[in-house]
């Protein structure tokens, strides 16, 4: 395929004036979805899922973020063997319609490997929208409310000492908000390498006590906070691995510390305890990054028990599902932290990104940066400057894949451990006694 096609000859028009009103697509033919494909890379030693969506117009084609990496070979499936059928010869031109007729077509839905089918299908069509007008998304929404989205990064280490100096590393690279994490002596921590002798337990799995644990974090931020100042945002990752009254203390324990929010203290299944963490501390909370279902989010939203929205755009259902999470969130204070992992593909990023610059109600971005395979498969990746992350300014995402070089990085590509043993699912971490443990 040329790529001085038509759209790509308007999308590179100046703008303004009358360059404006040539470029958009009033008067062409509604541009018909050709074939609905999907790019499936690991060049980051994480499974990546984007799907392609070209239409019947030369060079107009789009891409979006599908990325459920445990689950990735189900996504696939689910996109070329329903929705791609259900797509194919329907408008590439009208979102909103495209993604409710999708969302319904299953009847049973709100499901992370349907969700994620979705996104990708609604991301190609915003690019596709994007390319057609020849403007980034973010002008689709309106525009730019900020320059750049503020970015946090992670620091951690086996030991305390570890972590801080990793902190004042990030904090050298211009980052002002640091997400810190520790591991536990002979245990399988999160965010943080073991150390020590794995600890006495009665089985072979990966050992993990809860209790142990919080009073390890609670050290870990109080010294975090004494080193390295005041001025520094900090944050910590529960990730759902303690017990309701456990997450209610560990909340109150870290309030003098003043951290920039609590991540995950709870599991999706816990969270009516927000409302007992909220009746005790000031400490601010994120909750998110495992929802699927508008039941989850939006009694958390309306009755204003967490501070930080973070959802996984893709498990949510995409771009269209997420600007309107973002909206109603405004209205009750609550802002935005999208889940930003490498588990989500350079083109889930920019529609992060995107979200993060056009919405008012902006928090902060995780950051977790792009290696040079990804750079080479993902041209056009959001960059990092001093702290903040830039959108993109071409047409769409603005991002093109090589296809070629998507191909040389299959999945499996350098996988290790429980990631290659079970499809890029994961392994399971236990108490002492066996008791099998959220992760
Ligand atoms: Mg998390």
């Amino acid at each position: 395929m040329t790529r001085r096609t038509m759209f790509q000859t308007l999308a590179s028009a100046p703008l303004l004036a009358g360059a404006a009103a040539e470029a958009a697509p009033r008067g062409m033919p509604s541009p018909k979805i050709r074939d609905v494909q999907v790019i499936a890379t690991e060049p980051a030693g994480v499974r990546l899922t984007v799907v392609k969506i070209l239409t019947d117009q030369d060079g107009l084609y789009g891409y979006g973020c599908a990325t459920f990496t445990q689950r990735a070979d189900l996504v696939n499936e689910a996109v070329t063997k329903y929705l791609k059928p259900f797509l194919v010869g329907k408008p590439a031109d009208r979102i909103e319609d495209t993604w409710q007729a999708c969302y319904d077509s299953s009847y049973w839905r709100n499901g992370p490997v349907l969700n994620n089918a979705i996104a990708g299908v609604d991301q190609a069509l915003w690019d596709i929208k994007g390319r057609m007008a020849g403007m980034p998304v973010y002008e689709l929404l309106g525009g730019k409310c900020r320059e750049a989205a503020a970015c946090y990064s992670h620091a951690s280490g086996a030991e305390i000492p570890e972590t801080i100096d990793n902190a004042r590393k990030l904090m050298a690279e211009g980052f002002k908000h640091v997400r810190v994490q520790v591991g536990v002596p002979g245990m399988a921590g999160y965010g943080s390498a073991r150390n020590g002798t794995r600890v006495a337990a009665l089985h072979d799995d990966p050992v993990f006590d809860p209790a142990v644990y919080m009073r390890r974090a609670i050290q870990l931020l109080e010294e975090s906070r004494k080193q390295l100042g005041d001025e520094v945002e900090l944050l910590h990752d529960v990730h759902e691995r303690v017990t309701p009254n456990q997450a209610v203390n560990f909340a109150k324990a870290i309030e003098p510390v003043r951290i920039f929010y609590l991540e995950d203290a709870l599991s999706p299944e816990d969270i009516d305890y927000f409302r007992q963490i909220r009746s005790q501390c000031a400490t601010p909370l994120a909750m998110g990054e495992l929802f699927n279902n508008p039941h989850e989010w939006t009694p958390l939203i309306a009755n204003r028990l967490i501070d930080f929205i973070r959802i996984h755009v893709t498990q949510a259902g995409g771009l269209t599902p997420c600007r309107k999470i973002a909206a109603f969130a405004e209205i009750f204070g609550v802002r935005t932290a999208w889940h930003g992992p490498g588990d989500v593909s350079p083109v889930g990023h920019m529609a992060n990104v995107t979200l993060d610059v056009v919405c008012y109600n902006f928090g902060i971005q995780e950051y977790s940066g792009f290696n040079d395979r990804e750079r080479e498969v993902f041209q056009g990746c959001p960059e990092l400057k001093d702290g903040y992350l830039y959108p993109n300014d071409a047409p769409g995402w603005g991002i093109e894949i090589d296809e070629r070089a998507a191909a040389k990085y299959p999945f499996g590509y350098g996988e290790r451990g429980t990631h290659k043993l079970y499809n890029g699912g994961w392994g399971v971490i236990r108490k002492p006694d066996g008791t099998v443990i959220k992760q």
